[in-house]
């Protein structure tokens, strides 16, 4: 874990990393000197040794001034440090994240993803760099303490050496229960913050539903899950430092006792008991420091493992053609095609249709029988199980993925917006088109007016999710930025009128008909004014289509499309 770590995120920052430790080094060595300028004090002050009482006394206050300089320089260095290499993982992650095959994301619920971009990513990049400068300090105040504690006294140095694998035994007795509460922590958390997640996607509905109280009620559960096992861990872990502090007590007692009897039979100096205890105290510094790091890491390996699951999965980019698309798209054949969400599940079941010329065509059939699951592997963000799919005929994964997603566009039902201005939203995926030409836009679709009428107009800025819209002002600028789409030659539109009032929809339709002039349209839509505009509707009914036809000729030979017909 630590050499992935060190090649992927520790490498390249490698000289702060260095100036790092170099501050620390000094740091730590100058508190080092201190207890020893200390003891010699007191020994000159009792009149046990000779020496210049003001000269050393002002080296003391040198020192102590000089500890709290690097003190500081060090907090600086380290945090500046910890956040920019954070920021790296953080970034990493993320840029996979944005990457992720649509399969794979699926696995992971929001909150889930979060938690590891933000906690786990923390966790490991603390923990290194708490490694990397406490190294320095371990091993600066272990030679300083061993040295001084030897000089000062053997025996009692010996005695005090043969307690530290005591100390460790402690440790390794329970690191695998920290581990485990870790990684039952992780999961607590991961459902917490998905759970409220979903309470802030919908305030609206839950207060409709009238159900407040009860989620309130769930999120005290959480609240209280969450409490459980952070109690947990933390009487764990006070426990094993308990058990710590109890082993270097009973050493003190011990200790004192023999020195006390060395002072008397004069082996040893009041001021070199105090130097002792405080080389003493530095040798336990650098040794807990040393079994704190080894317990901790029981906690690094799990979020470590939360991010490497992240980072082994398959990237878009991993699966990616190699022909590059620059004709139109003409022809659009699914031959044979099968495909399931989830194993044991078929949504698709021989799916087949071509489409080898301009115009609007549909897919209707009843809710959840596959209609987007259609649209969605023709974009690829799904790969088929069987089958193919082509366009121009060649197979769709042949295609470099970027080259072919701009030939197309996509709209769902609730078109996506970023904070931002109007024009900023409109020009997502099209960021070179004028002021001009999204205003015209906007007509064409029938939002200019509303627009104007908003207090910045096209300098408005729209809310997270465009939620100072209504759902059919969406739908008009979703429209108006697909009209903007240069090169786009197939056209996946899913539900996206659905919002629309009549008129509105008659002006879409128009709008649409005159873009399927030179480009393939094909819309999931169960709305009458686009269905009769269709050159050719196809009926999905259990994963296949089972007839094909005009409004007027499937109104007339079919009875699944009648019966669909009368219920929308
Ligand atoms: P339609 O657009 O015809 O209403 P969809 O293509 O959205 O239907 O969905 C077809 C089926 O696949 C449904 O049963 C739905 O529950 C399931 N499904 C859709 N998306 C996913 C997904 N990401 N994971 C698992 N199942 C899904």
């Amino acid at each position: 874990m630590g050499k992935a770590i060190y090649e992927n995120y520790l490498k390249e920052k490698r000289r702060y990393l260095a100036f790092l430790v170099l501050v620390i080094g000094l740091g730590v060595s100058i508190s080092g000197l201190s207890p020893y300028v200390f003891g010699e004090v007191i020994d000159i002050f009792s009149g046990e040794k000779q020496g210049d009482f003001k000269t050393w006394i002002l080296a003391y206050a040198f020192l102590l001034l000089l500890a709290q300089v690097f003190s500081v320089l060090e907090s600086l260095t380290g945090q500046w440090v910890v956040t920019s290499i954070e920021n790296r993982m953080k970034s990493r992650l993320m840029e996979r994240i944005l990457r992720l095959r649509s399969r794979s994301a699926d696995g992971f619920e929001k909150g889930e993803l979060l938690n590891r971009l933000e906690f786990d990513v923390e966790t490991v990049g603390d923990y290194y760099i708490d490694l990397v400068s406490s190294i320095l300090m371990i091993v600066v105040n272990l030679v300083i303490s061993v040295y001084f504690i030897f000089r000062i006294s053997l025996e009692l140095s010996l005695i005090s050496v043969l307690f530290f694998p005591l100390m460790y035994l402690v440790n390794f007795a329970f690191q695998s229960r920290v581990r485990r509460l870790e990684a039952q922590q992780k999961k607590v958390e991961d459902q917490y913050y998905s759970f409220v997640g979903s309470l802030f996607t919908f305030l609206n509905p839950l207060k409709t539903f009238g159900i407040q109280d009860r989620m309130q009620e769930r999120f005290e559960d959480f609240l209280k899950r969450r409490f459980q096992i952070e109690m947990k861990n933390v009487t764990l872990t006070s426990g094993i430092s308990m058990l710590r502090s109890l082993l270097s007590s009973a050493l003190n007692v011990i200790l004192l006792t023999i020195a006390g009897i060395f002072i008397t039979q004069g082996k040893m100096t009041v001021g070199s008991l105090v130097a002792f205890n405080s080389y003493l105290d530095m040798l336990f510094q650098a040794v807990s420091k040393m079994l704190e790091l080894n317990l901790n890491r029981q906690s690094v390996v799990v979020s470590y493992e939360r991010i490497q699951e992240l980072e082994e999965r398959e990237l878009e980019t991993e699966t990616d053609g190699t022909y590059l698309l620059q004709e139109e798209i003409r022809e659009v054949v699914l031959q044979k095609v099968h495909f399931s969400y989830r194993q044991e599940e078929p949504v698709l079941n021989g799916l087949a249709f071509s489409i080898t010329e301009p115009g609007l065509y549909s897919l209707v059939g009843e809710n959840g029988c596959g209609k987007t699951t259609v649209l969605k592997l023709l974009e690829r963000l799904y790969d088929t199980d069987e089958g193919r799919i082509c366009i121009n005929g060649r197979e769709i994964r042949e295609y470099q993925m970027a080259g072919l997603r701009s030939r197309m566009a996509y709209m769902e039902k609730e078109p996506f917006f970023i904070q931002g201005t109007v024009y900023d939203n409109l020009r997502l995926g099209n960021e070179e088109v004028a002021e001009e030409q999204i205003e015209e836009a906007c007509r064409r679709t029938g939002i200019h007016r509303d627009i104007m009428e908003m207090d910045r107009q096209y300098r408005t800025v729209l809310e997270e999710g465009g939620r100072n819209l209504s759902s059919g002002q969406k739908q008009k600028l979703g429209l108006a930025r697909l009209l903007l789409r240069k090169d786009v030659s197939l056209y996946l539109l899913d539900e996206v009128t659905s919002d629309l009032d009549g008129g509105a929809e008659k002006q879409i339709a128009g709008q649409l008909e005159r873009v399927a002039k030179n480009a393939i349209v094909i819309s999931v839509s169960h709305k009458e004014e686009l269905l009769r505009r269709r050159k050719r509707i196809s009926l999905l009914y259990e994963g296949e289509i089972i007839e094909s036809g005009t409004h007027k000729e499937l109104l007339e030979r079919s009875e699944r499309y009648q019966k669909l017909y009368q219920t929308m």
